[in-house]
């Protein structure tokens, strides 16, 4: 295999240990072939003409880590804009929540093709090129139109929604052609992988060759889930750590006469935290022993806090926690512990281990990876158990969880009462079965695959139909230009 080169909107320095699974992982495969780490900076320049950034390099043992600066009109555009004021609501199925009216496309587009002009002088000729998220979905296009001819693969780490929600996007003819230019497409899913199947062959009329590749636009792309993991193995270390070990004692001594149930997410409306909030509420009213018992603890780390959606999901989740503790809470007992502030991930295990009941409940996540932290994370001789959204892709996988559809309060409810009493027998039965689908399916896997898929795509010697080494291709015409504006 050549050598390896990631890009992704944020890079890590893989050397430091805050870095968190995905970075170890990366950085791990990046260490083995030596390689190129590429993204955004994380400088904004205030006064940056649209476009252009500087370009940084630094070596992190065998990996080079480049990044390029953004100027704050390519920032407001590309970030802030078109992908998380955008296609984040949309690929999350709220299409109420994206921002259409303004015209951010150009600015996606633009740092799309900045990010290919810096990229191109960097790249060997047998390179395999891996591509993350949505933020960086046309970068294979411009990459080709500049002539490259290397293995591409992209990874979409959110949900891929299905036709007709996608078909509301403007730009979503342009966004299928573009993932297109990839050889390798994986989604975290086999529902994300049906809903871009049907996609394809409905809307583009691609031709399925195998069960796994389709052919359109000239191109042929491999199109397959690989459901993301954790680094089971960092996370234990982590378990074992005086950060980790110091906050389970303090939980246990806090709450020795209590239940805890927690949650831990990003505040994001795709989370499903104020449905949490009212179906713990609906758990306190149908059962009454809970009430002066069980302690909901839900971690709100800050979040993309410049977009209006995420202001209103906060001060709806402290309207619905402070009436919650008003009317149930007593001078010794506040039901809803709410804390809008970043957890460390040394403190997270002890949390998760302190906790009898992990809930995690959006509304729709691409994967969700503190679900399989909080099982990692449970003593296997009196495991706490997970309620877990069916609407997760990690539902797919653990199936030994209580799964919920999250928009049920009662259900969602009821599952938690269900948590709450199970017997140890079951619990420990559910918790082995999880613990070995996520040690199987680790990070690393992941990882590997992927990267064995992306190097049989096809032979190397073997270039795709249209694309001869070192060849432009035609420029990509781009998304469909919105209309003038009425007089
Ligand atoms: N996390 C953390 N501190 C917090 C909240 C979350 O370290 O206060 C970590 C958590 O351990 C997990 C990641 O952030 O590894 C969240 O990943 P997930 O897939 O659950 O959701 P995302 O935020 O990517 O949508």
């Amino acid at each position: 295999m050549g050598r390896l080169v990631v890009v992704s909107n944020r890079i890590a320095d893989p050397r430091k240990p805050a870095a968190g699974g995905l970075a170890v992982a990366l950085g791990e495969a990046l260490q083995t072939t030596g390689g190129l780490w590429f993204g955004w900076s994380g400088r904004i320049v205030e006064d940056g003409a649209p476009g252009e950034g500087d370009l940084h390099t630094l070596q992190a043992g065998k990996v080079t880590l480049a990044t390029v600066d953004l100027s704050r009109e390519d920032y407001d555009a590309y970030y802030t804009g078109y992908s998380n004021g955008v296609l984040w609501p949309v690929f999350h199925y709220r299409l109420d929540l994206a921002d259409f009216e303004r015209n951010y496309i150009p600015g996606y587009r633009r740092v799309n093709q900045l990010f290919a002009r810096r990229l191109v002088p960097l790249l060997q000729p047998d390179d395999i090129i891996w591509v993350h998220d949505y933020h960086l979905i046309p970068l294979a296009a411009e990459l080709r139109s500049a002539g490259c001819a290397n293995r591409i693969g992209f990874f979409l780490h959110i949900p891929l929604p299905p036709p007709p929600i996608m078909a509301a996007l403007p730009q979503h003819e342009w966004l299928v052609r573009s993932l297109f230019a990839y050889d390798v497409v994986g989604f975290q899913s086999e529902t994300d992988l049906g809903h871009f199947t049907a996609y394809a062959q409905n809307e583009v009329s691609a031709k399925a060759v195998d069960r796994h590749r389709f052919s359109a636009f000239g191109r042929n792309v491999h199109a397959q889930a690989f459901p993301i993991g954790i680094d089971v193995a960092e996370f234990e270390r982590l378990g074992r750590s005086r950060e980790a070990r110091a906050s389970y004692a303090t939980m246990r001594e806090q709450y020795a006469q209590r239940r805890l149930l927690i949650g831990v997410d990003r505040l994001d409306y795709s989370k499903g935290i104020p449905q949490r909030i009212l179906a713990f509420r609906e758990l306190l009213s149908n059962y009454p022993e809970n009430r002066r018992s069980a302690t909901l603890i839900q971690i709100a780390s800050p979040s993309r806090e410049s977009v209006d959606a995420y202001s209103d999901i906060r001060r709806q989740l402290e309207r619905l926690c402070g009436a919650l503790n008003g009317d149930f809470g007593d001078l010794d007992w506040m039901p809803v512990r709410y804390i809008h502030r970043m957890v460390s991930r040394r403190r997270l295990p002890g949390l998760y281990r302190a906790a009898s009941v992990g809930v995690i409940t959006p509304l729709r996540d691409g994967m969700n990876l503190v679900a399989k932290e909080y099982v990692v994370s449970q003593a296997a001789s009196d495991p706490g158990v997970l309620v877990l959204s069916r609407f997760t892709g990690a539902a797919e996988q653990l199936e030994e969880a209580l799964l919920v559809n999250p928009y049920d309060l009662h259900g969602t409810a009821e599952a938690m009462q269900q948590a709450l009493t199970m017997p140890l027998a079951e619990r420990r039965d559910r918790h082995n079965a999880l613990l070995e689908r996520i040690r199987k399916y680790d990070v690393h896997y992941w990882c590997s695959s992927f990267l064995q898929a992306l190097d049989k795509s096809f032979p190397p010697g073997v270039r795709q139909r249209g694309q001869a080494r070192r060849t432009r291709r035609p420029a990509d015409p781009g998304p469909p230009a919105p209309a003038e504006p009425r007089r």
